[in-house]
């Protein structure tokens, strides 16, 4: 079998005007190893089992590679920034076989052109971090980027301390950014804008590129894409922790995990990372920060909708004006499913916040309030007891008796809205700590394998569903380590 597997690479990117990448070569690491290879993955890019430690740390390139750095600007935390690949490089496109290409990234590379002040290189535990979140969300069904490997380098990153570096190698639909779009607009050249907008649009949605207005569809498809996403965040409790414009992308996968973590208490206020002073991308907060990303988004595109720029104004707003609606559908369509239900009523809505509503109040664990009354256990929720709870259970279940479902059906459905385990803070700290500080990686294989089907109710994952000790919050994360 493996035979016939092995890096099929192209480079369409750098058929782009040059202004949108610089080539560049990985930089050598002293002693790579690998530590972490994603063999589910690798089959479904057509890679073989075992492959040559040397490439995913940097020290050789694949078959077929045109290294490259791509340039993109970014709205950090408001602020419009020129950044580009400065600690990643983009090998190529693997062509998978069954027809689907990908993006080939090493993270942790080396310094490139974009890099500023910074070293290009990545330490091992967000690395791990990094691959153990994005399978997670993989196993969640939540479009994302995946993690193909880890290599350690043999090397040491000062940072605050010397810590081990690593090389994370993505695989990603692209990596366009809404920060790319930025890059191109502030290019002030028609055809270069023009260029990214045709390619993105080949490459992300081709049924597109002969509708009236490609552009205005694209924008509309991102946005819809875009409200998907988020609100599948939002349904399992995800908080990305830097949703900067080049941290969002155009195909409508979740990248750059960087001080990103799960709610365990249901809190609509939960800030995770360190740099996040003014919780400007807390839990709550993310569907309207989206909205202003696709604002963003929208004015690098303006002179593509219309010539006339009052027009490709009006034009930009009344698709964004969607963004809102098609969130909220989707925000409810999944919380319905949560709760088991498959027709819609009025008064749904309100019978969701009120749950959420004492979720809050009485401090529940978002994840095993789902997970309990998935398993027909309220008396396992923290809220069993309240007397405000027991009325919300009954007109619960009385809301489930006026539609034609029998008890098996609901759970069924409820089995695969509601995830029996996320990747837990602690959980994932305590698999970092035994890579990083004793070299075991057994810890972080273990729980990576209990992540992959998270709907799976296993016996094995109940030991994941529990809550750390209190007294280790509130967790802080931190990025661009
Ligand atoms: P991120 O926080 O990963 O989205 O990165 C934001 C920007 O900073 C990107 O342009 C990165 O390439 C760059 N960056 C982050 N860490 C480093 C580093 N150690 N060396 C060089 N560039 C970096
Ligand atoms: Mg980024």
């Amino acid at each position: 079998m493996d035979a016939h597997k092995g890096w099929n690479l192209q480079q369409s990117y750098t058929e782009l005007p040059d202004a949108f990448y610089t080539k560049t070569t990985p930089s050598e690491v002293e002693n790579p190893e690998l530590v972490l290879y994603n063999e589910g993955l690798a089959e479904k890019l057509g890679l073989p089992t075992k492959l040559d430690p040397d490439i995913f740390g940097g020290n050789a390139v694949p078959e077929g590679s045109e290294p490259i750095a791509q340039a993109y600007a970014g709205h950090q935390f408001g602020h419009l920034t020129m950044l580009g690949d400065g600690r990643a490089v983009l090998l190529g496109e693997q062509i998978t076989p069954e027809d689907e290409r990908f993006d080939i990234q090493l993270k942790g590379s080396g310094r490139t052109p974009f890099s500023r002040g910074g070293d290009g290189r990545a330490t091992l535990g967000p690395m791990l971090r990094e691959y153990i979140i994005s399978e997670a969300m993989h196993g969640l069904g939540i479009p994302t980027n995946r993690s193909l490997a880890v290599a350690t380098t043999g090397e040491y990153v000062q940072r605050e301390d010397l810590l081990p570096g690593a090389v994370l190698t993505r695989a990603a639909s692209s990596h366009l950014r809404i920060g790319t779009f930025q890059y191109a607009a502030g290019l002030q050249d028609h055809e270069q804008l023009k260029a990214l907008a045709d390619y993105a649009i080949e490459r992300h949605a081709p049924d597109l590129l002969h509708s009236e207005n490609p552009y205005l569809s694209f924008f509309e498809k991102v946005i819809d894409r875009q409200a998907s996403l988020i609100a599948q965040w939002q349904l399992v409790g995800f908080i990305h922790g830097v949703m900067n414009t080049d941290n969002m992308t155009i195909s409508g996968e979740t990248i750059d995990y960087g001080p990103c973590a799960f709610m365990d208490t249901y809190n609509p206020k939960t800030v995770f990372s360190s740099i996040d002073r003014q919780g400007r991308y807390a839990y709550m907060n993310q569907p309207p920060i989206g909205a202003w990303n696709l604002a963003r988004f929208a004015e690098t595109l303006l002179p593509l909708f219309h010539g006339n720029q009052e027009a490709a104004v009006e034009m930009a707003q009344e698709a964004h004006a969607k963004y809102e609606e098609s969130y909220h559908a989707y925000w409810l369509k999944g919380m319905r499913a949560k709760l088991g239900m498959v027709t819609a009523e009025e008064q749904d809505q309100p019978l969701i916040e009120d749950l959420l509503e004492m979720m809050e109040k009485n401090e529940a664990d978002y994840t095993n309030t789902f997970r309990a009354l998935t398993l027909g256990s309220p008396n396992e929720t923290s809220l069993y007891g309240k007397p405000a709870f027991t009325n919300w259970y009954k007109q619960w279940q009385a809301r489930l008796e006026r539609q034609e479902t029998s008890d098996n059906e609901v759970q069924v459905l409820m089995k695969k809205s509601n995830p029996s385990i996320i990747p837990r803070n602690h959980r994932v700290e305590e698999a970092l700590e035994a890579a990083v500080e004793e070299g075991d990686f057994s810890v972080v294989k273990q729980l990576l394998s209990v992540l992959e089907d998270p709907y799976a109710y296993t016996e094995e994952q109940e030991a994941y569903t529990e809550l750390p000790d209190s007294g280790d919050q509130p967790y802080r994360t931190f990025c661009g380590t």
